[in-house]
């Protein structure tokens, strides 16, 4: 089989997966975007997935995502950066990416605020809520309680777009139960920003739960391309 080949298939399984998910909860699937995080996968199956209809991509650090924006910048696609942003980043992460889903702390708006303005475009920003339980070890994301004076500081930017919030379901934690309480904090969200509708959670393993609790988008990588190298 072909590498394209390889890539069809895992499309078409995980979509299959998508709507199977919707089906089960009444929403349309069309109601669910994908976005196929190539993270350590080279230009080469970008291009192959532009080729069999993906339209948007994911990608987790900075000086990997910059590379390949620029290789593949005649396909017309939207760079998603889901990865931790260190501030002194920010800006230049703002000059390629179309989406930012990983904002968790005042600081880093500055800098996407400069970038997005040297650009002169508005790009959309998602608020990555961390979904750990209270007194766990933070992986990323802002807590709940500090979400909406973080979502304050990004629509105060006049180059960013609050688009919604992201979120990544703690290791060793049921999905379900995780994204169960993501939805209660949206629901608070939405109410003071009612525009912000997106919802990014949900990855290979845990995109059905994701979605019965309200996903607009997963993000879905080893299950399209299949596993990461271990060391890159
Ligand atoms: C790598 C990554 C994904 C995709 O993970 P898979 O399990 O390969 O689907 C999704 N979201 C984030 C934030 C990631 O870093």
């Amino acid at each position: 089989m072909s590498r394209l080949d390889d890539l069809a298939a895992g499309l078409a399984t995980v979509r299959g997966r998508i709507s199977g998910a919707c089906r089960e909860v009444g929403r349309d699937p069309d109601s669910v975007s994908l976005v196929v995080v190539t993270k350590f996968f080279p230009a080469s199956d970008v291009r192959l997935l532009a080729e069999l209809g993906v339209t948007d991509v994911g990608e987790n650090r900075h000086q990997e995502a910059e590379t390949k924006a620029r290789d593949c910048a005649d396909l017309g696609l939207r760079w998603h950066f889901i990865g931790g942003l260190q501030s002194n980043k920010a800006a230049a992460v703002a000059a390629y990416a179309d989406v930012v889903e990983s904002v968790d702390r005042p600081k880093v708006v500055t800098g996407l605020e400069r970038g997005a303005a040297a650009r002169d475009q508005v790009i959309d920003v998602l608020v990555q809520v961390s979904l750990d339980p209270p007194g766990a070890e933070h992986r990323a994301g802002v807590d709940p309680e500090q979400l909406d004076a973080l979502a304050r500081t990004v629509s105060g930017a006049s180059h960013l777009n609050l688009a919604g919030l992201m979120a990544v379901a703690p290791l060793g934690e049921d999905p379900d139960r995780a994204f169960a309480r993501l939805a209660e904090v949206r629901q608070r969200f939405l109410a003071s920003h009612p525009a912000a509708v997106t919802l990014s959670a949900g990855m290979s393993g845990d995109l059905q739960a994701a979605i019965a609790h309200g996903a607009t988008h997963v993000r879905v990588g080893s299950a399209i391309l299949g596993p990461r190298p271990e060391i890159l």
